[in-house]
């Protein structure tokens, strides 16, 4: 499958592969990835030629014989990740970067490459044995999946799945902050959907949870792959339905206020849903 992304074409389908030199790998250490910046400020990853070298002097760490796993096709490009916690580089200009600040990235094609190496990495760092009898799992040779050669358990990608809720009420929009956390701009009300429920019902319940409102007319917008979190992302507008007196989840948010369209506090940053939502409801374009 060519995934028509709009910030460009991730080629996600598995294939089994050799490495060559040329090709990319990106390498996690923690939350983050080893990466350098080019003339032009594009992001760039070391190749396979470059890690291998790397990792052989600095004896970086390996889940087991499998040093590298293919990941993804970008731009005409092969992507492999390094297959446990990488090391140091031995060039200067590469330095291990935090996928959580976007403004490490110049375009959101290299922003989002980087999420889903992070999502599929740990992934594969988190299946490496069977969770139904402790076997080493292998990996299948025609699709992304693992299988346990012992008892046939198959493990495919787990992607979560979670809501952006804008909830609207005429001219104004529900806007909150996040309680004990490091982000710390404005953010729409947000959460995973749980085992037995339809995305619909996440979003009243999350909207109920968080601030205390009912909800009514809940349109979809569109969807974001957020392989930070694991998740993917599915964006609602809904209408207020009765009071509009908030009752704060005080474990969740920091704050919720409502906003006129016209003196909305934000900038789009060009990359999240979030963020789209927000100025999408500004120009007065949100589905009706
Ligand atoms: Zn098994």
């Amino acid at each position: 499958m060519l995934q028509e992304l709009t910030f460009g074409r991730l080629e996600n389908e598995y294939y089994e592969r050799e490495a060559k030199e040329t090709d990319f790998v990106i390498c996690v250490n923690g939350n983050r990835v080893l990466l350098t910046r080019e003339e032009n400020h594009q992001v760039s990853y070391p190749t396979v030629g470059d890690v291998r070298e790397w990792a052989d002097r600095n004896q970086w760490n390996t889940w087991k014989e499998t040093k590298l796993q293919y990941i993804f096709r970008m731009q005409d490009k092969d992507y492999y990740l390094w297959m446990g916690e990488a090391g140091e580089a031995m060039d200067d200009s590469y330095v291990y970067e935090e996928i959580r600040q976007f403004s490490v990235f110049e375009t959101k094609d290299a922003c989002f490459a980087a999420c889903t190496a992070m999502h599929l990495y740990v992934w594969y760092r988190n299946n490496q044995f069977c969770g139904r009898c402790q076997t080493q799992t292998v990996h299948d040779a025609k699709e992304r999946m693992l299988r346990c050669p012992n008892c046939g358990n198959l493990i495919f990608p787990r992607i979560s799945p979670a809501v952006i809720i804008a909830v609207t009420d005429g001219d104004h929009i529900l806007m909150s902050k996040y309680a004990g956390r490091s982000y710390t701009r404005y953010a729409l009300i947000a959460g995973f959907t749980e085992i037995g429920e339809t995305l619909e019902e996440t979003v009243k319940r999350e909207v109920m949870e968080e601030v205390g409102l009912k909800v009514k007319n809940i349109r979809y917008y569109k969807s974001q792959p957020w392989g930070r979190d694991g998740g993917v992302l599915m964006g609602f507008f809904c209408d207020l339905d009765g009071s509009n007196e908030i009752r704060l989840d005080e474990t969740e948010l920091a704050l919720a206020e409502w906003h006129e369209r016209t003196s909305m506090p934000t900038e789009d940053d060009g990359i999240s849903l979030t963020r789209e939502m927000m100025r999408v409801f500004e120009e007065g374009r949100e589905p009706k």
